[in-house]
């Protein structure tokens, strides 16, 4: 016998989930025809939701002996969510799922071969199309992607899904990833092994709406950058050292002016123009220091990734 583990990490997500647990029955049924040995557990993560999530995953818990869950004390974001679903998983498999079946269950039982009989450490799977997206949001996520592949050593995928199987040791290594700023995305590559590519197209929510803002997401993907990358460091002292090089041979160029022409140095408009120019620079470099700075600030307190409220 073993078994998988389903995380669902859910915020506000009253609507989705008995849409969910439904298709969720249909798919373990289909699965137990191929592999009979496998016995499922629904691990649901509360992120301190607002709407009627917690009370619904009672109900599901009093009656199902296979659903469980864990409930925050606040909104810790769907990254800490994903950790309380490894931390807490007793599965020998752990599959991470969104709540509003965006991610086809049908896929399972293939991901589940992946990992069992053909040797992977992970199925994964990516997004081909993003239909039903703004289209802003699409060209920004291609941006993204596009940068990190040029300044990551870190493989980040494009359209990766969160949707993913893992065997146990690649859960313990992702759990012994204690930091406290966590792109997932950037995670999975870090810690390697074999992972086997599922693609498909888009699939939108079946109820409620999405939790993340244009905002929200450029937030995630500068954590995605500071985590995984150090090059905005080089690019500002390249920068800088650009700067004095150029300031250098104006110097030279006024002073050999000075003494040839005997000019006396005009306009000082073009000087304003200048101080404004290396002050906004200088400005922006303090910035992107003061970023990693501040996120080794916050790593260095040591808080825990999540609190739990309630555990059933
Ligand atoms: N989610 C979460 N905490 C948050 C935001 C989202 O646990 O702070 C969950 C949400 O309930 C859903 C999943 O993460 O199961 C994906 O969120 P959503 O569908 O809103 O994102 P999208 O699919 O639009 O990228
Ligand atoms: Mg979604």
């Amino acid at each position: 016998m073993s078994l998988l583990t389903v995380v669902v990490p859910c915020y506000n997500e009253e609507e989705a989930i008995p849409f969910f647990y439904e298709e969720m029955l249909k798919t373990i049924e289909v699965f137990n025809k191929d592999f009979p040995s496998v016995e499922f557990e629904m691990l649901f993560i509360d992120d301190g939701s607002k709407d009627k999530t917690l009370k619904v995953l009672r109900e599901y818990n009093e009656k199902d002996k296979r659903v469980r869950y864990v409930s925050f004390s606040r909104n810790f974001g769907k990254e800490a969510g994903i950790y309380a679903g490894l931390d807490n998983a007793k599965g020998d498999y752990v599959v991470i799922m969104d709540a509003d079946l965006q991610d086809p269950p049908s896929l399972l039982p293939e991901m589940f071969k992946a990992v069992t009989e053909e040797g992977f450490d992970s199925a994964a799977t990516r997004r081909v199309t993003r239909k039903g997206e703004p289209v802003i949001r699409s060209f920004f996520a291609r941006m993204f992607y596009k940068l990190m592949a040029r300044i990551s050593k870190t493989e980040i995928v494009d359209g990766a899904r969160d949707y993913r199987i893992m065997t146990r040791q690649m859960v313990n290594a992702i759990l012994s990833m204690g930091e406290y700023n966590r792109f997932t995305k950037g995670i999975y590559g870090w810690v390697g092994f074999e992972t086997k590519w599922f693609e498909y197209e888009n699939v939108e929510r079946v109820a409620g709406e999405t939790k993340w803002s244009f905002w929200k997401l450029f937030m995630y993907s500068i954590e995605g950058v500071i985590g995984f990358s150090t090059a905005p460091l080089v690019i500002s002292s390249f920068f800088g050292i650009l700067c004095m090089l150029l300031a250098f041979v104006m110097i030279v160029f006024i002073i050999i002016r000075k003494l040839i022409y005997g000019d006396p140095t005009s306009g000082w408009p073009s000087l304003v123009c200048i101080i404004m120019l290396i002050g906004g620079m200088q400005l922006s470099c303090i910035g992107i220091v003061g970023e990693y700075l501040a996120k080794t600030y916050l790593e260095t307190k040591h808080r825990p990734i999540y609190i739990a409220k309630e555990i059933r």
